[in-house]
Order: structure tokens, then sequence, then C-alpha cells
């Protein structure tokens, strides 16, 4: 249940989370798997949902385009051009055999909060951006779309390929954008005022606290890298005290580098391992594994960092073992903006929660990328189980109800306090 500014009546949401159901529904059908979702960066099914999602701003009241990354993005009819517009937003590509909610749930919610603001006299334009890439499934790098929406597009990636050979640039062609304008979609931090987003916790603390909803506090810091374990290939007659087995080393990392992120509450994942020869009766001389560590900051993440190389040299040592190990990816953690996060949970109280819960975010968002061009928070959506990326994925009605009018009275906090030039949010002060 939601109040206006001056305490207008309660709103009934739950024909529009009824609504946000079953478009996301619809736009579950538009997906290159024949049994499960699938939805990539410049693909045809990203022209289609981006046509669905255009003419659903447009019911909104809304004029919609895509823009020159093809992130499809809408803003209210009455807006005057010029004018510095909050952003709500999420993504509407996934990850292979994918849930319904995952990204979808942001957009849709953005999309009904900007229609119940339709003729709502803001200080500021209202903008729903749908992304178009966040998973980064099609060409290995992630947050694509919103990395062009920010300004942090690398020339580079235009030479990126998917899994059949295509170049980002033949697909961005293919899919009727310009390659080389595709820097176009950046936008300048004088036009955001700052940017929200809606999405399913993909985890399971809601739901264990029995919460609705929740208030990002950061996305996480996280860094892979690749750990190549050396040892030597031999006959599989080879005595055990001359055995320099690479792969029973890194069995013995992986389970150690598991015990103490649990023991640092650092979410560590090992996603990848290989072994060469690999062959049946050779022992492995290469076994090569990937980890992704995170942790609410980097500070945190290095520490346990630290825990884990010491233990990987001691292994290494014991069985004569080396190691070679390269950083393939590294983020710092991205805070959300405290006069931001205190809008959001004013809109969770908005819908009965007393006080809200301040949860960081393990997984990355398109928040992330959006966070390097201006100041981001985020509301997360109990999702049954913390099941995501999975077809298993859902959100209760409810929920989905609460989460539209919690982004409704935050974006009506995030007015007053531009509107009061609130000194504790110096992004804001118009
Ligand atoms: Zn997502």
């Amino acid at each position: 249940m939601t109040l206006g500014l001056d305490g207008t009546p309660a709103i009934d949401s739950l024909p529009a989370a009824e609504r946000v159901l079953a478009r996301a529904d619809e736009l579950a059908r538009h997906s290159s798997m024949e049994d499960g979702i699938e939805r990539v960066y410049l693909s045809p099914e990203h022209a289609r949902v981006n046509a669905i999602a255009a003419s659903w701003m447009r019911e909104a009241g809304m004029h919609s385009w895509q823009d020159a990354a093809g992130n499809q993005c809408g803003r209210r009819s009455d807006d005057p051009e010029g004018m510095p517009a909050l952003v709500l937003g999420s993504h509407l590509d996934t990850v292979p055999g994918a849930g319904r909610y995952d990204g979808i749930l942001g957009v849709l919610v953005a999309i009904e909060v900007a229609e119940r603001l339709e003729h709502v006299d803001l200080p500021f334009a209202l903008e729903v951006v749908a992304f178009a890439d966040e998973e980064g499934t099609r060409f290995g790098a992630t947050l694509l779309g919103s990395r062009a929406f920010s300004g942090g597009w690398k020339s580079e990636w235009n030479e990126l390929q998917d899994a059949e050979g295509t170049t980002l640039h033949d697909a961005a062609l293919a899919f009727g954008l310009d390659p080389e304008r595709i820097p176009l979609a950046a936008r300048k931090p004088e036009d955001v005022v700052a940017y929200l987003e809606a999405h399913i916790e993909q985890g399971p603390s809601l739901e264990r606290l029995d919460r609705a909803l929740g208030v990002v506090t950061s996305i996480a810091a996280a860094e892979r890298r690749l750990i190549r374990v050396v040892g030597e290939s031999r006959h599989c007659a080879t005595p055990w005290e001359i055995r320099r087995d690479a792969l029973q080393g890194a069995s013995e990392m992986i389970l150690a580098i598991d015990q103490i992120a649990r023991d640092h509450n650092s979410p560590a994942t090992i996603g990848h391992i290989s072994v060469e020869p690999d062959a049946v009766n050779v022992i492995p001389g290469l076994a090569e594994f990937s980890l992704d560590l995170r942790d609410a900051t980097a500070e945190g993440r290095d520490m346990t960092w630290e825990a884990i190389r010491r233990r990987i040299r001691e292994i290494a040592l014991d069985r004569s073992l080396s190691v070679e190990i390269e950083s393939t990816h590294a983020a710092p953690e991205m805070v959300c903006a405290p006069h931001l996060r205190e809008s959001i949970a004013v809109g969770i109280r908005s819908t009965g929660d007393e006080t809200p819960l301040d949860l960081f975010s393990v997984a990355g968002h398109d928040a992330m990328a959006v966070g390097e061009l201006t100041d981001v928070a985020m509301l997360f959506v109990r999702c049954a189980g913390g099941i995501s990326h999975h077809k298993d994925e859902s959100v209760r009605l409810d929920d989905v109800a609460a989460s539209i009018d919690a982004m409704h009275a935050a974006v009506l906090d995030v007015a007053l306090r531009y509107s009061a030039g609130d000194a504790d949010a110096p992004g804001l002060v118009p």
C-alpha cells in the first residue's frame, strides 16, 4: 500500500503486479532455446523483446527509443528535453536455461512506476532503461549494455567473438546497429540525477528472514583467477612416492578454498576445471581451475585471497607441484549511495515493513556499471528458495505488488530530497 507525498489514498497494486507477471510470461516466450529461456545480446530475440518493451513504455505514457548500444529507453512524454533524468531500469537479456525474472522484473516494475507517475509533477525527468546485455552470455564480457550507457564502452569489444566465431562488430551490423557508433549510447553525468534498480535477490536471505524486500548496501567486490597447477604426466604404473599429480593437488586446493571462503564469509566458486593430457591411464601433469571470489568489500575479498594463496603454496610444496596464478578480472565493490539507500528504505517502509533489511549483493548488476556514471541504489525482491539462473526462478504476486509500491515511494522520496537540495545528497542538488 502506497501513500502519496501528501498522504493520498492507497493504490491497489495487485492488478499492476498481475500485469508484471503476465508480461514476464510473455517475454519468456522469446527465446533461442526450445525448452528453456535464453536471450543474448544482439540476437533476434533481443530485437523482439525490445520492440515489446517499447510498446509497454508507450502505453505507460513514455516515448521510447533504442539507443546506439541496443538498450531500450523510455522517457515520460511531457518531460522537457535537456532536463536531467532519474533513471529506473534493469536488463532483458538472460543466461541459457534462465528464469523469467532476473533483470526482467526490474524493467517491468520500472514501467509500472513510470505509468503511475505519468502525470505527477517531478523535479526531474523520469526514464526507464531496459539494458541489452548484463549477463555477458554471448561475448563473454558482462554489462555491455550498461557500460555503453555509462560511457565505459571499449572499442576493442567490437572484436569479441561468440561461440560461432561471429564478432560483436558483425552481430551489431546484423542487428541494425552501427558498431562504430555504440559509444554514442553514453549519457553525460549532468543528464542523470540517479539510478534505481529493482532486482530479485538471487539468494535466500529475504526468504529466510520472512521479508519481501531489502535495501542493497553494496554490490560485491569480485575477482576471478585462473590457477594452473603443474606436475608431471606419467604412466599410471608410476609409484606413489614419485608421482607429481597435478589433479590430486588441485583437488586438495579446491576443498581448502571452499573451507577458507566459508570461514571468511566470502563466496568462492570454482566453475571450471580442465586437466592435461586428459587420458584415463595417465597421471595429469597439468590441472587448471578458475576461482571467482567475492566479498562485500575489496579489502575483505583480498584478505580471504591472502589466506587462500598461502594454503595453495603449502599444498603445492607438500606435493612437489608448481603453481601459476593469473588474475582475469577484478572489480571493487560498488557502494550504493547512502541518500538513495534511505529513499529505498522509505519505499520499503511505505509497504508496512518498519525495519527494512540491509543486504549486500553477491551477484553483479547493471547498477555496478551505472555507478560509474551516477549515484545508484537497488531494491531486492524475495525469490523462492533464492533460486536464480534456473527455470524454477519464482516470485510472489504480493511481493511484486510491494516492490512496485516501494519503488514508487522511493522515487517520490528522491524527488523530495532533490527539491529540498538535501545536503546529504550532493549528487541530487539541482
Ligand atoms: Zn540480473
